[in-house]
């Protein structure tokens, strides 16, 4: 069994995937061109911004934000503690601090009212300006980006989507990446949207963001790419995947993220009197990157997983350490208390097989594994 099944959604599109990579090779254009900018244009309509730009993955895209809004040293950006290093990691590769702020329960995301503690400590400490949000939509699930938007409102910060989990989630029918000032998602194979590499896009409705990140990505190019007047970087994404993402763009809308969500209305009946379900809240819509339980401890769940390995299950643990634990991290000032949901989830949780191409027959071949050995 696979926790990501790619290769039957491969078998399932080889002749469309082959012909549209065989056709970028026939054309040997293998940088930006037709593939790319289609891409870019579906992509955008997809989520309702104004504009997308692919780029080389998703961190990446995370970092032209950063630098397209000059966060720098002695600045504090708001992320959240349970979530993938890259959030992290690019706030502190501009020098600036990343302040760690602890998720509901529940959702996994950022807790907006510790969110909002956080922000207001900041500012009376003094040691740092407030300059971002960067609120994660884990495991597919967007964050409360209302009460967000509110916050970052109120005290002038701009919010950075990180939807590299998130895209084809949506709250009330707006879909994931068309929050915040920009949002980022990334193509990584295993992500709702992979693509055969690395891969990554940012999504904006600002004219002048927009304009900023194109030259930034291209060496900081002016008028053309031998004409540069500012410092970038070269994050472009492959012509290549460009063309695999037209073909498994269409596979996502006509019937993917559907499926997932079939797999977890399957799962959620089996599991709900067993072990905590995922909680998706009213008006919210998951586009499941992954399906995540809680157990009661760390000894359950761990005896859990060992027992769904037997068995040839394979099953991942998202995350082991919050970002406060990372070794990355450990000079940055933090108050375990404010961090209890946190670090209690890192040994709690379990994120179990979950893709498109699963049958009804192996979920109900999990399930029954985890009904009994809960019950023993
Ligand atoms: C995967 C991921 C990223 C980074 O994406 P890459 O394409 O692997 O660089 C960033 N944030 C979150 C939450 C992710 O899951």
């Amino acid at each position: 069994m696979e926790f990501r099944d790619l290769k039957s959604q491969y078998q399932k599109y080889k002749y469309e995937i082959d012909s549209a990579i065989q056709e970028v090779l026939d054309n040997a254009n293998f940088i930006g061109g037709i593939d790319v900018k289609l891409l870019e244009k579906r992509l955008a309509e997809y989520v309702g911004v104004k504009y997308c730009i692919t780029c080389a993955n998703g961190t990446e895209a995370m970092t032209l934000v950063m630098m397209a809004w000059d966060i720098k040293e002695r600045d504090a950006v708001f992320i959240p503690d349970f979530t993938f290093f890259s959030t992290g990691e690019i706030v502190s590769f501009r020098g600036a601090t990343p302040v760690f702020v602890d998720v509901k329960r529940e959702t996994y995301n950022i807790d907006t009212y510790k969110l909002e503690k956080a922000i207001m400590k900041t500012i009376e400490e003094g040691k740092l300006t407030p300059r971002a949000i960067i609120p994660v939509d884990l495991f597919g699930l967007p964050a409360d980006h209302y009460e967000i938007a509110r916050i970052a409102n109120k005290y002038n910060l701009l919010v950075l989507e990180d939807g590299a989990q998130g895209f084809g989630g949506r709250i009330h029918g707006r879909m994931a990446c068309s929050f915040g000032d920009a949002a980022t998602t990334s193509f990584f194979p295993a992500k709702p949207l992979g693509c055969y590499g690395d891969g990554g896009a940012i999504f904006t409705n600002s004219d002048d963001l927009a304009k900023l990140i194109s030259s930034i990505k291209v060496h900081g190019k002016g008028s053309n790419k031998y004409d540069n007047v500012r410092i970038g970087i070269n994050s472009r994404l492959d012509t290549i995947q460009a063309a695999i993402l037209n073909v498994k763009l269409t596979a996502f809308m006509e019937h993917e993220l559907n499926d997932v969500n079939v797999v977890y209305k399957l799962y959620n009946e089996n599991l709900c009197n067993i072990v905590e379900i995922p909680v998706i809240p009213e008006g919210y819509y998951s586009s499941f990157a992954q399906y995540t339980i809680k157990l009661k401890n760390k000894e359950q769940r761990d005896g859990l997983q060992a027992k769904l390995k037997e068995y040839d299950i394979p099953s991942m643990i998202y995350y082991v350490k919050p970002m406060h634990k990372q070794g990355a991290f450990l000079g940055i000032e933090i108050n375990e208390k404010d961090l209890e949901v946190s670090s209690k989830l890192c040994e709690t949780v379990l994120s179990l097989p979950m893709h498109p191409y699963m049958t009804e027959a192996e979920i109900m071949y999990i399930s029954n594994i985890i009904i009994k050995y809960i019950k023993n």
